[in-house]
């Protein structure tokens, strides 16, 4: 096991919306560890000397956008998953340098267990997005049985570019519509929801029989889920995967399972 983190940090830009500091502060002070979870915005020009003092510190911590990629290139030592994903987004250090692995690809597949009571088989999964968090769906999707992807991106040439890396699993879609067309899993990995009530596709379009995730969270659920659910469609927002991600990290940095109702309770009271 890695000795225990010195420092524990969440690295992105903007941070000031993540939920992460609240549900690990609580996760740390329900296990009696007396350290206290940091959120630093850090602009990308700054990242790789702050990665250098990290490890020299012993740090150990998570990361969000926009430096997912950028974090997995710095790392001395990264997971199959994360090298998978090309991105990382648990780190820590050990004998001196940083590794890292990638928790939203497990984190993602607990909360589809938690929605649908398994993965999807031999099934086709609707995929709108094509940045960081839609790269570790993919990953999650190529370990289930005989499952592909349909990817919708907004830009379109960045939609080829992440399906060429999952060669006879994913393959861009023309249109939303395309995409989610016969789906059994519908997964929102674009941003569309974050601050405000947009959509990112409207729900009439969708299988009635498809179960719903939205990678995106907001206290209060996302506009896109309500609507959704509405229509009698099982739906979820992102906030399972965020905590189940988050679990899997503390898990990695102190090798003990985390307490969820406090983490739970920590987003939702
Ligand atoms: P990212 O790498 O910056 O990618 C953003 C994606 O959103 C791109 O596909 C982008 O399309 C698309 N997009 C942005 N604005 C759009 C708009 N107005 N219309 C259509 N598409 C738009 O971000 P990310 O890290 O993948 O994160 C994506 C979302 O997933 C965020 O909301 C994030 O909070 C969420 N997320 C949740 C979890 C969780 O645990 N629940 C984990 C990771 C991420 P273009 O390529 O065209 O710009």
């Amino acid at each position: 096991m890695t000795p225990r983190p010195a420092r524990l940090l969440l690295l992105g830009h903007p941070v000031s919306h993540s939920l992460s500091p609240a549900f690990q502060n609580a996760a740390l002070r329900a296990a009696g560890i007396p350290l206290i979870y940091e959120a630093r915005d850090v602009a990308p020009g700054d990242l790789g000397p702050l990665l250098g003092v990290l490890a020299r510190d012993g740090a150990a911590g998570n990361v969000t956008a926009p430096h997912k990629a950028a974090v997995a290139a710095a790392c001395a030592r990264v997971t199959p998953v994360a090298r998978q994903a090309g991105a990382v987004n648990t780190f820590w250090t050990e004998d001196g340098v940083l590794a890292g692995d990638n928790t939203d690809v497990q984190g993602f597949h607990n909360a589809v267990v938690g929605l649908r009571g398994g993965p999807p088989a031999r099934a086709v999964v609707a995929l709108l997005g094509a940045g960081g968090a839609a790269s570790a769906v993919l990953a999650a999707v190529t370990a289930w049985d005989g499952c592909t992807a349909r990817v919708w991106n907004r830009t379109p040439d960045r939609a080829r570019a992440l399906c060429a890396r999952f060669p006879g699993v994913a393959e861009p879609a023309e249109t939303p519509a395309a995409a989610v067309a016969g789906a059994a899993l519908i997964v929102n990995a674009t941003r569309v929801g974050v601050a405000d009530d947009a959509i990112p596709i409207d729900p009439a379009l969708l299988p009635p029989s498809a179960d719903v995730m939205d990678l995106v969270y907001r206290r209060g659920e996302t506009a896109w889920i309500r609507q959704v659910r509405a229509r009698g469609i099982r739906a979820v927002d992102g906030l399972p995967m965020l905590i189940e991600q988050g679990a899997l990290a503390f898990e990695r940095w102190f090798g003990q399972t985390p307490d969820r109702s406090a983490m739970w309770a920590a987003v939702t009271g």
